[in-house]
């Protein structure tokens, strides 16, 4: 009597940890330890085991207690034995236990079954021979078995969650895009590394702040739309509203980014949250300026020749005046020049579209450079007025170049050009040649207005014009030094520009030379101006008192002074 209160006493301890479990523990691991040690305490066995269905349905141990990890795959063949044939579980154990060499003789084996589902099966063994599992025995590791399937069931249910989970934070962290969750106070929960990325905002301080002041996104006229006009509070509620703007990272960056948001609402519309997905469209904002600008620009350079063409043609045919010959050649000049211009604007536009489309075609030939050089800098030379001293500077063994003659000139006339174009002052204009092993790098500097740092890496870019006065007062598409980087790169090279603003410029480019050089005769470039001087010291200031003379030059140096 005492003995059989004892035991229940103990039974009923054992399946109080077992509730405990299932309440306190949600690591899988955990709790199949648990139910294991507790099945085999319970009914006073060896060992045992307990098997979980794969995802194929077959039977895998996941916990045991008495059975090293290494004898786990004995217990297959066990395993794969349907419950309810006693006979052949008992000699697949005595198989097992000969494998395993291990005393076990006796087996009780339970389904742990939590809503019609099997969740998985419990096994206890004995070694010894003649200690039978009762009846008793039986029932009560059914009611153990019962709780058991329970705290399995919802430990697989909590693991698969986690598992989801993960995934999804996984998901967020990688996605490109910016990511962020937004309570229903409109502050940040969750914010991934893309927004990080985007925002210069690091997450543990983002999380917990209002969305409206980590991605504070403005109008193109400095109006913070997300205070003035949230998009998740607008009436009616949207589901998927969207908004375009400009952000200001906390690194400094500007850049134009859209924002969608997916807002989850309550039975009466209450906003409860939101997911916004957040893109850099910085690029794309850019391009679409440059149509605009792209239009005016064109509208412009186009129609100015066309009117000027049109108004001395007009002038010109007038029935009631006579033009002396002097009066007319200079009209018909005009004319001419325009055109001239007029056909040149078109075919840089045509020339843009083709590289644009990729079908600009080279035809590369090994020819000498400092002649080229020569012939644009007179030309330029003609034409730029007295303001202006050019000075040309190759070594006498330049070595011959691997690229197409024709585009090669566009771009040494098109740097030329802007060298006059922005040096309002005038000043000199210096073409220099250097070559090292592999290639040429041709410099253009000048004394002229220069270029502010942040401009620089934008030059390059179609239609791109700086703002400034000269602007106005010069012609020009944007579309010059654009051409010239694709012609540079498409023969392999590459062009740059170092300035100072109010000082000067020097644009650089790379033209691959018709055969490699040896080491030694990279010397060619060192008897030319060095190109990788800093630009102050490579064209003196105005004013400044230093002059090149004839014989700092080498020979075929060609010096205009006008
Ligand atoms: P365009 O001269 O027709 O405007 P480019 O593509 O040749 O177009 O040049 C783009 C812009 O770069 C110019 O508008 C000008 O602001 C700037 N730029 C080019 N060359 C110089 C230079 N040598 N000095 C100062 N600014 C320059």
């Amino acid at each position: 009597m005492l003995e059989t209160t004892d035991q229940r006493l103990r039974q009923r301890e054992l399946l109080l940890r077992v509730s405990r479990a299932i309440t306190a523990q949600l690591d899988l691991t955990s709790v199949l330890d648990l139910v294991i040690d507790v099945a085999v305490d319970l009914l006073a066995g060896t060992a045992g085991l307990i098997a979980l269905p794969d995802g194929t349905g077959t039977l895998q141990v996941h916990s045991a207690q008495g059975l090293p990890r290494e004898s786990w795959p004995a217990f297959r063949a066990l395993l794969s034995t349907p419950l309810d044939n006693p006979r052949s579980i008992g000699q697949r154990l005595q198989d097992v236990a000969a494998t395993i060499r291990l005393p076990l003789r006796q087996v009780i084996a339970l389904p742990l079954v939590f809503r019609q589902t099997r969740v998985g099966v419990l096994y206890v063994f004995r070694a010894a021979l003649n200690v039978a599992f009762t009846n008793e025995e039986q029932e009560l590791l059914k009611a153990f078995a019962d709780q058991a399937a329970i705290a399995v069931s919802n430990a697989r249910l909590y693991q698969s969650v986690l598992h989801d989970k993960l995934q999804l934070d996984a998901l967020i962290e990688q996605s490109a895009d910016g990511v962020m969750i937004l309570d229903s106070r409109w502050r940040i929960t969750t914010f991934n590394r893309a927004m990080e990325l985007l925002t210069g905002w690091p997450r543990d301080e983002a999380i917990g702040r209002p969305c409206a002041e980590v991605l504070a996104i403005t109008s193109s006229q400095g109006t913070n739309i997300c205070l003035v006009d949230c998009p998740l509070q607008r009436r009616p509620p949207q589901m998927n509203p969207i908004v375009e703007g400009w952000i200001e990272s906390r690194d400094g960056r500007r850049l134009y980014v859209q924002s969608r948001y997916a807002a989850q609402r309550g039975p009466a519309g209450e906003f409860l949250g939101a997911i916004a997905n957040v893109r850099d469209i910085t690029e794309q904002q850019i391009e679409a300026e440059m149509q605009n600008t792209f239009i005016s620009v064109i509208s412009h350079e186009l129609k100015t020749p066309v009117s000027i063409i049109k108004g001395y043609a007009e002038t010109l045919a007038r029935e009631d005046a006579t033009w002396d010959a002097a009066t007319l050649r200079d009209g018909l000049n005009v004319i001419a020049e325009e055109a001239d211009r007029l056909a040149a604007q078109i075919q840089g536009l045509l020339d843009a579209s083709r590289l644009q489309a990729g079908g600009q075609r080279l035809e590369l030939t090994d020819w000498a450079l400092p002649p080229l050089a020569a012939q644009v800098v007179e030309r330029s030379a003609a034409g730029a007025g007295e303001r202006f001293s050019f000075e040309l500077r190759f070594a006498d063994d330049f070595p011959a170049v691997h690229a197409d003659y024709e585009r090669t000139r566009q771009v040494l006339e098109n740097l030329v050009t802007n060298a006059v174009k922005y040096s309002p002052e005038g000043g000199r204009i210096r073409v220099a040649g250097r070559a090292t092993a592999e290639q040429a790098i041709i410099s253009v500097t000048d004394q002229g207005i220069g270029i502010p740092p942040e401009e620089q890496s934008k030059l390059f870019r179609r239609f791109y014009r700086v703002d400034n006065r000269l602007r106005r007062e010069t012609q020009g598409a944007g579309l010059g030094l654009f051409l010239a980087r694709a012609i540079v790169e498409a023969q392999g090279g590459r062009i740059w520009v170092e300035s100072q603003a109010g000082r000067g410029s020097r644009f650089s480019f790379t033209v691959p030379l018709a055969t490699p050089q040896l080491p030694d005769m990279g010397d060619a470039g060192q008897t030319a101006i060095d190109t990788q001087q800093p630009i102050t010291e490579a064209v003196a200031p105005l004013g400044s008192d230093r002059q090149i003379t004839v014989d700092e030059m080498s020979t075929n140096d060609v010096r205009t002074q006008r």
